[in-house]
């Protein structure tokens, strides 16, 4: 399959005004196909979002890019200039913000937001047309929403309907990348569903080719991705098949995680982690050696000098001194 993103050695980091740094996403590192789906999961303070942001070439201080690469079909996405984003978002790169529901402007109606979004993509009046008079609708169905919300102002809908009016933008124009963060967490079960069997069409249908979809519900991700990536305190440390990673996971991280879940559907925040003590380390300091030291129950000698090296498992990538063949102690 086609890549569509490939991140590499992925930094970015908060700046604090004592001079200080939050390390926030660091060194992260993965790929994305065509027809990929990757569910990023972890705990709240994790970096999932920051990691939204700076692929989505949206950090602003005192978030900064510090290094690394956010390649977006061999184009490094970092390095264009305003008006080169402003051409790719929407249509090629697209972004559902976290809280995206709070961020519509409340003094213009949806058709208007709607509007004025496909203005400042497509130069043609007739495509924009077009796209109003029989692609918004169809997506309006799709989505669960009746057409009057067109003619209403964001203020006058439901939380649960204007996430699903966000949605609906950010999808409209087919993007070749979907990245979403957390854009089900709001919602209450009935309309999560709705919008997971939407985000599911989209793919399915090829219309929205690859999506990034950040969570802290490893339910939601086992309905939607073909693969997952675990984060912790602002490292990928396992990213596989999502299977293989539901079933056999590797990094003693992740076996936690996923033995502590009750059932599907579960906000990672809120749950107990077997047999784990303590909580992830300062991104401000962090160990030198693996973030995880102190919680891991196989932790040895070397795991606190030295960073885990990226091992090759199957189709897992996993970030720990366990699998390290050779190398090592
Ligand atoms: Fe545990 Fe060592 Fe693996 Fe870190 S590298 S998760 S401390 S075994
Ligand atoms: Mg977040």
């Amino acid at each position: 399959a086609e890549n569509v993103l490939s991140v590499e050695r992925l930094k970015a980091y908060y700046f604090l005004e004592n001079g200080l740094s939050v390390k926030a996403v660091d060194d992260v590192s993965f790929i994305i196909n065509e027809n990929d789906v990757l569910g990023i999961v972890g705990e709240s303070g994790s970096g999932k979002s920051t990691l939204a942001i700076a692929i989505s070439a949206l950090a602003k201080p005192p978030l900064r890019v510090v290094d690394g690469k956010v390649l977006f079909k061999g184009i490094d996405i970092l390095k264009l200039s305003n008006e080169e984003l402003r051409r790719i978002r929407m249509e090629h790169v697209s972004l559902i913000p976290q809280f995206a529901m709070d961020a519509l402007n409340p003094t213009i109606t949806i058709k208007r937001l709607l509007r004025d979004a496909l203005k400042s993509h497509i130069d043609s009046d007739e495509k924009i047309e077009e796209i109003m008079n029989s692609r918004v609708p169809e997506r309006l169905s799709m989505i669960g929403l009746p057409k009057w919300v067109l003619d209403r102002y964001p203020f006058e809908l439901s939380g649960g309907m204007r996430q699903r009016v966000s949605i609906m933008i950010s999808t409209i124009l087919d993007p070749d990348l979907l990245i979403a963060d957390e854009p089900t967490s709001s919602l209450d079960v009935v309309t999560q569903r709705l919008v997971i069997q939407f985000l599911n069409e989209l793919v399915e249908s090829r219309r929205v080719k690859s999506m990034l979809f950040i969570t802290h519900d490893i339910g939601v991700i086992a309905q939607l991705a073909n693969k997952i990536g675990v984060m912790y305190a602002g490292k990928l440390i396992e990213v596989g098949n999502a299977n293989d990673v539901l079933k056999e996971p590797l990094h003693p991280y992740t076996k936690a995680l996923i033995m502590s879940i009750p059932k599907y559907g579960t906000n990672i925040n809120k749950i107990r982690l077997k047999g784990l003590k303590g909580e992830p380390p300062s991104l401000v300091n962090p160990p030198k050696g693996c973030r995880f030291y102190d919680r891991c129950p196989y932790r040895m000698d070397i795991c606190k000098e030295k960073e885990p090296p990226l091992v090759k498992v199957g189709s897992t990538t996993v970030t720990c001194w366990l699998f390290a063949k050779g190398d090592g102690q």
